[in-house]
Order: C-alpha cells, then sequence, then structure tokens
C-alpha cells in the first residue's frame, strides 16, 4: 500500500513528491498525490490574485473523508529512496480541520512518522 502511494508521488511530475493516504477505521479509503490540477472547493487565491494552479495530496483525499476519518502524508524524495518532511502546510491544516479528522501523522525529515491531533 506504501509501495503504492509513492509510486503515485514519484509518477507525479511535479518537483515534491507526496502522497496522502485516508483511513477509515484502519481501511484505506483514497490514495492522493500533489497534482496539477486543482478542485474548485479548493481553489485558493494568492494575495496578489493569481490561483493556485495546483493541489496538495492532502486536499487530494479530503473530499472523500468524513469526521474521524485519518490522514498519513508522506514525502519521498526524488529519486524516491528515502522518505522526508510532509507536514501539511497551514492552508491543509485548516482544510483537515474542517473536515473534522482529528488526526494526522506525516513523515518528518528523517523520515519517522510524527502525529498531529486535533481537538475539537
Ligand atoms: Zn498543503
Amino acid at each position: 500500500m506504501y509501495y503504492r502511494a509513492k509510486n503515485l508521488a514519484i509518477n507525479n511530475g511535479r518537483t515534491y513528491h507526496v502522497a496522502a493516504i485516508l483511513r477509515r477505521r484502519g481501511d484505506v479509503i483514497k490514495i492522493g498525490e500533489n497534482t496539477d490540477k486543482t478542485h474548485p472547493r479548493f481553489k485558493r487565491q494568492y494575495d496578489d490574485g493569481t490561483w493556485a494552479s495546483h493541489m496538495h495530496a492532502e486536499m487530494n483525499v479530503l473530499r472523500f473523508a468524513i469526521p474521524g476519518d485519518e490522514i498519513e502524508v508522506m514525502r519521498f524524495s526524488a529519486c524516491g529512496d528515502h522518505i522526508t518532511m510532509a507536514k501539511p502546510c497551514r492552508l491543509c491544516e485548516a482544510e483537515i480541520k474542517k473536515s473534522g479528522i482529528r488526526k494526522v501523522r506525516y513523515t518528518n525529515w528523517n523520515g519517522d512518522w510524527e502525529v498531529m491531533i486535533f481537538d475539537k
């Protein structure tokens, strides 16, 4: 399963290779990668008025989330041989909270898992 996530992320054609896994009671519901495509719900406008033309991996799976789900985010180096920092950015973090997700696991610079818990 992590292998599938990795394949998606590595082949996404982007500089960053991030995969997010949406889990419901331990089951994998959806695996998403960061892409060039965006989704209307997550359209973002920068301060200078331009629109963001990409979607983070977390956003990619959030559409399928229900409250109580968990998300795992992992980032792979360009060559795919190691795992690195994948902490959700502030925008993703806000959207994750809004979706009712209470627990996020993400990989840190050492490739280890860290956990983020959101209180209600
Ligand atoms: Zn983000």
